[in-house]
């Protein structure tokens, strides 16, 4: 699926919906996040935090789990927005979870009129599945 095949004003959107509905009232940084799944579904997510801080659930994180319970498939396009509407690059940890549930192709949206970028290109020489089929000892 190529780029001009996603409406990503509409993952906006729904991103922004999400960030509606997240829980933070630690950080009171809210962040929406949706995505075009290759099943063509459109799933969603936002931030859950949580007093220790550590357990707190990125909206990437409630995206994926979005995605699974919802009937799978591989993540095709992903818009990330903080509360106020703008996009907000994913952090380390959610590039790591969007890499296992889309490999390096996942496209990554850049904001209006900008062009989306690959996952490849925020998480270079990712780790993922294939690595462990193939580094094992077993
Ligand atoms: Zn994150």
């Amino acid at each position: 699926m190529t780029s001009p095949d996603i409406d990503w004003n509409l993952l906006r959107e729904r991103a922004r919906a999400s960030a509606a509905k997240a829980y933070a009232p630690y950080s009171h940084v809210t962040v929406g996040a949706a995505a075009l799944a290759s099943t063509g579904a459109i799933v969603e997510g936002s931030n859950i935090e949580n007093a220790s801080y550590g357990l707190t659930l990125c909206a990437e994180c409630s995206l994926v789990s979005d995605l699974t319970r919802s009937g799978g498939g591989r993540l095709v396009a992903v818009a990330v927005v903080a509360g106020d509407g703008e996009p907000i690059a994913p952090c380390g940890r959610c590039r790591q979870v969007l890499y296992e549930h889309g490999g390096p192709n996942v496209l990554i949206d850049g904001g209006e009129g900008q062009s989306p970028i690959t996952l490849s290109e925020l998480l270079p020489l990712a780790f993922g599945p294939d690595d462990l089929g193939t580094r094992s000892n077993a």
